[in-house]
């Protein structure tokens, strides 16, 4: 059975990394056994609290998913992105009935202009898959893009980017982004997280990059 309808006839799907059109047989987001990302675990930051995933494939397949991920909503991909990380989730971390997700918010202009906020959607769908609960809880009080600056300015922009909306108290929490960059916003966010009472904050993502994205 595939996943086929209407519009893929007019718009037949295409791999996400390569371009090429699929076979009937293949399914979004990529084209069957050629692009495929090698996912390889990291742990890394203070006390080796982060953990990443990321492609070691030299023109990263990982790199092109979350790209797409970012500009449009397409369910195929994000189903397979977040399929992908429960499964990782689920082999690598511990996860408590009452772990709950978390996402690193999108500013408002990004959301607006794109119409999505990537990492929210990603992790509803990893909370759903994993059973456990996914928390609205940060808001992006909105700051300069962080791709526009240097590492230095990226520090002080995320400052008092962020703010905490719901209680976190003794909650242990995954935190998720799509991408880390410096590790600045994220880190921020994990202190806010702390710092409101949360009992454990691991951050997660699918990308780890030096600031091509
Ligand atoms: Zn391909």
């Amino acid at each position: 059975m595939t996943d086929m309808n209407i519009l893929d006839l007019i718009y037949p799907p295409k791999c996400v990394h390569c371009g090429s059109i699929l076979r009937e047989k293949e399914i979004e987001p990529l084209c069957d056994g050629i692009c495929f990302p090698k996912w390889v675990f990291e742990k890394f930051g203070i006390n080796d609290n982060y953990l990443a995933y990321y492609d070691k494939n030299a023109n990263s397949v990982a790199r092109s998913m979350v790209l797409k991920a970012k500009n449009s909503y397409n369910s195929r991909l994000y189903r397979y992105l977040a399929d992908e990380m429960a499964e990782l989730i689920a082999s690598r971390m511990r996860v408590y009935n009452d772990t709950v997700i978390v996402n690193v918010p999108r500013s408002k202009k990004k959301k607006r202009e794109t119409g999505i906020d990537q990492a929210e959607r990603l992790s509803k769908l990893i909370a759903k898959k994993l059973k456990i609960q996914y928390a609205n809880v940060l808001i992006h009080k909105g700051n300069t893009q962080q791709k526009l600056l240097n590492a230095q300015e990226r520090i002080e922009n995320v400052e008092n980017a962020y703010e905490i909306k719901n209680n976190v108290t003794g909650k242990n929490i995954i935190l998720f982004d799509d991408v880390i960059t410096t590790g600045a916003t994220i880190n921020k966010c994990r202190e806010l997280l702390l710092h409101f009472g949360a009992k454990d904050v691991t951050i997660f993502s699918i990308c780890r990059t030096k600031g091509e994205y």
